[in-house]
């Protein structure tokens, strides 16, 4: 099939050479691939007025389980190597996050079981 006759994106990358997408510099599909989120049962919330994140059942039976933003506990100490450096202070307060965000969906998907075993035993 002639060039003209293709989509002009088609046509256009029919015209370059695999070395010359390399030399664009477009990125290899596989190195940006990005880690898909672990699976959970929480549904996408509501943002309610006053910092409360809303949490609806997903049968639409009408409870929701509401979470205060700022609530939680304050985060403990960061715990450093001695000599520690600018990496030790990201990895840390990563290592936090991950840990609080842990607890945040724990919490969330323990509300929403709760729910289900009390309002929907059958599900
Ligand atoms: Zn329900």
């Amino acid at each position: 099939m002639p060039a003209d006759e293709l989509d002009p994106i088609e046509a256009a990358t029919a015209r370059m050479s695999s070395d010359e997408t390399d030399r664009l510099g477009w990125p290899d599909a596989a190195a940006q691939a990005v880690e898909l989120p672990p699976l959970t049962t929480i549904p996408t919330p509501d943002y309610r007025p006053g910092c409360v994140i809303r949490y609806w059942c997903p049968l639409g039976c009408g409870w929701w389980h509401d979470e205060m933003v700022g609530a939680e506990p304050p985060a403990p100490p960061l715990i450093l190597p001695a000599g520690f450096t600018s990496a030790d202070i990201a990895r840390a307060v990563s290592e936090q996050a991950a840990a609080r965000e842990r607890a945040y969906v724990a919490r969330v998907e323990q509300a929403i079981a709760g729910h289900f075993e009390a309002a929907h035993p059958d599900r």
